[in-house]
């Protein structure tokens, strides 16, 4: 039971009525027996600054940062980690600072990447292998995956997004040597033939609109193509099906989701977060929003 004296984190984001994070984390915090609790706090992006100005004022320990305010919290921090800053967007806030009237601090942290490598190694797939990457999609979840890859590995990296514009800023901002085009199905496909793993890094394929793919339905995918698709709901999109069917290895994002959620959850706490409670949660709650 919630008390005064309870801990609190939080995730900002807008709209976050289908999030699993609060599941994820609060069955963390229950089965540690820890005093914490973890509250959805949809904010408008007008009232961003205030929102984060109000955590501190809230007594907040951090909070989870999703769309759209990964890049719009960047000014409002006090200070960002080296991969934050490298990256261009937050997805984690810590609080510093015990006093409630006193100086706080609030670092700006990111988990996506670290969660993104997890994932993939968790998957059975070694990232310091690739060869090519291929990512779909130039939002903040395909900035994670594009400094992922460049530090993980040396691979030859194919940005294709539907606006060139913000492709092109993502590939100036973490290397100029990445190679950028327009989205289309044929250009998909003839990238992916060239290349090792393919990210959709976009929310083509999420619930409701399960059926949508942006791999055309009658060309077959590589069987040696690694695909990694960032949605986590539905847990298997038509994009793995579509890989699977084709032979090739194909996984969602639900274990990105739990391994970028376990590195903030230790960030906050100092804890080591139990990763397969956090698993069990995820799942209960997909069958809750998908009713
Ligand atoms: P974002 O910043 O809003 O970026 C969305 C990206 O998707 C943009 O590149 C956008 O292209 C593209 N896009 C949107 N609708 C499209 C469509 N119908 N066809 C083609 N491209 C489309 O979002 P984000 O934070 O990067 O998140 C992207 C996806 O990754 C979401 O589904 C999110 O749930 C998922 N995600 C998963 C995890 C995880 O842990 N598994 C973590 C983060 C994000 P334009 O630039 O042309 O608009």
């Amino acid at each position: 039971m919630w008390s005064g004296s309870t801990e609190r984190v939080g995730l900002i984001g807008w709209p976050i009525r289908h999030s699993l994070s609060p599941a994820m984390h609060n069955a963390a915090f229950s089965a540690l027996g820890m005093d914490w609790c973890y509250i959805p706090l949809p904010v408008h992006p007008s009232r961003l600054p205030e929102a984060v100005r109000g955590l501190v004022a809230l007594g907040f320990r951090g909070a989870n940062v999703t769309v759209p305010h990964k890049e719009t919290v960047l000014p409002l921090v006090t200070r960002l980690s080296e991969d934050a800053w490298a990256l261009g967007a937050v997805n984690t806030l810590v609080v510093l600072g015990d006093d409630p009237a006193g100086p706080s601090t609030i670092v700006g942290e990111n988990t996506d990447h670290r969660g993104f490598l997890a994932a993939l190694e968790r998957a059975g797939w070694t990232p310091g292998s690739c060869r090519h990457g291929v990512v779909v999609g130039a939002g903040g979840a395909a900035r994670a995956v594009v400094y992922a890859l460049r530090r993980a590995c040396a691979a030859r990296i194919t940005l294709l997004n539907r606006s060139l514009e913000r492709a092109s800023s993502l590939a100036a901002d973490l290397d100029p040597q990445i190679e950028v085009l327009p989205l289309a199905p044929e250009t998909l496909v003839e990238c992916a033939r060239r290349a090792d793993l393919l990210v959709q890094a976009t929310p083509v394929g999420m619930w409701p609109k399960v059926q949508e793919t942006l791999w055309p339905e009658d060309a077959p995918i590589p069987r040696d193509l690694f695909v990694f698709d960032l949605v986590y709901n539905p847990p298997e999109t038509r994009l793995v099906q579509q890989a699977r069917n084709s032979g090739a290895q194909a996984f969602g994002g639900l274990e990105m989701l739990i391994e970028q959620g376990a590195r903030s959850f230790a960030l906050w706490t100092g804890c080591d977060p139990p990763i397969d409670v956090m698993r069990a949660a995820c799942r209960r709650a997909l069958q809750e929003v998908q009713r």
